[in-house]
């Protein structure tokens, strides 16, 4: 269930490239995703650069949320670059093997991550959910069963969001604010659906493709290479035993933005916006 896909482009189309099991195909999500993809991965690469979409939506994070979601950038690819703050994120968890391995890393590094967490997996491991609140983690919501949710329809993809955050509420007695939608896939009306309901839309700005099965010196190189202020780093804490590269980077990615800086905070902090309602 990855979603991450790197190849510098786009953040949806990425997420796309690892479509789930039974997922939907490869290029017939490319072929939706990419109209809206942020072209701009690149720009992002080069450097100072930012697409416009991106400038726009770093603005209103700098203030504290209002009750007005709607009126926070819809969709958030990273934190201002005012300061070297960067925040983790680890999708598709919980799981009782990797997830249980990054918080172990997590701790030993004193370092805080943001990991979005799938509805039916929530449910299943409601003990480790409580366990990566009880540390300090962040978690937000990554959809129920993690489909594309521009197919969905209107309430389906409603039904997506809400029953998530029944889950994580049920368990932590917390209801995420920020969601991240499977593959990175978004549209005009499921971002105005999801704003709607509350929540921010988290992409990212630098993508491991861990999912895909690297090496962890890979993972590693890549971070080094996407990574700036304000950067928000996307990795996987389930899905597929290819994720031991994963854990393997992540104490040498850790050290290696502590040695150069960085911060790292969890992606509310970076973006200036509540986790929970
Ligand atoms: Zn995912």
């Amino acid at each position: 269930m990855p979603e991450s896909t790197d190849s510098g482009i786009r953040p949806e189309q990425k997420e796309k490239a690892q479509a789930p099991s039974g997922g939907p195909d490869k290029e017939e999500v490319k072929r939706q995703i990419q109209p809206k993809a942020p072209a701009d991965h690149g720009d992002q690469k080069k450097g100072k650069v930012e697409p416009p979409e991106q400038k726009k939506e770093t603005k209103p994070v700098m203030k504290p949320s209002s009750q007005k979601p709607a009126k926070a950038p819809a969709v958030i690819y990273k934190g201002s670059g005012d300061a070297k703050r960067v925040a983790l994120t680890f999708d598709d968890g919980p799981d009782r093997h990797f997830t249980l391995q990054i918080l172990e890393i997590l701790e030993k590094e004193r370092v805080p991550a943001t990991f979005f967490v799938v509805g039916q997996l929530a449910e299943k491991h409601p003990d480790i959910l409580r366990e990566i609140d009880r540390r300090g983690h962040v978690i937000g919501n990554h959809s129920f069963s993690h489909p594309v949710m521009t197919r969905l329809s209107s309430a389906s993809a409603t039904r997506q969001v809400e029953e998530t955050n029944r889950i994580i509420r049920d368990a932590t007695g917390k209801s995420p604010r920020l969601f991240r939608p499977p593959y990175g896939a978004v549209n005009k009306p499921l971002i105005r659906q999801v704003s709607d309901q509350g929540f921010h839309i988290i992409q990212w700005s630098v993508d491991t493709r861990d999912w895909a099965g690297p090496s962890s010196k890979k993972i590693v190189h890549t971070v080094k290479q996407q990574v700036g202020p304000g950067g928000i780093i996307l990795q996987h804490s389930a899905g597929g035993p290819q994720l031991k590269e994963t854990v393997k980077a992540l104490p040498v990615i850790i050290r290696h933005l502590k040695q150069e800086g960085y911060e790292f905070v969890t992606v509310d902090q970076l973006i200036g916006i509540p986790a929970y309602h």
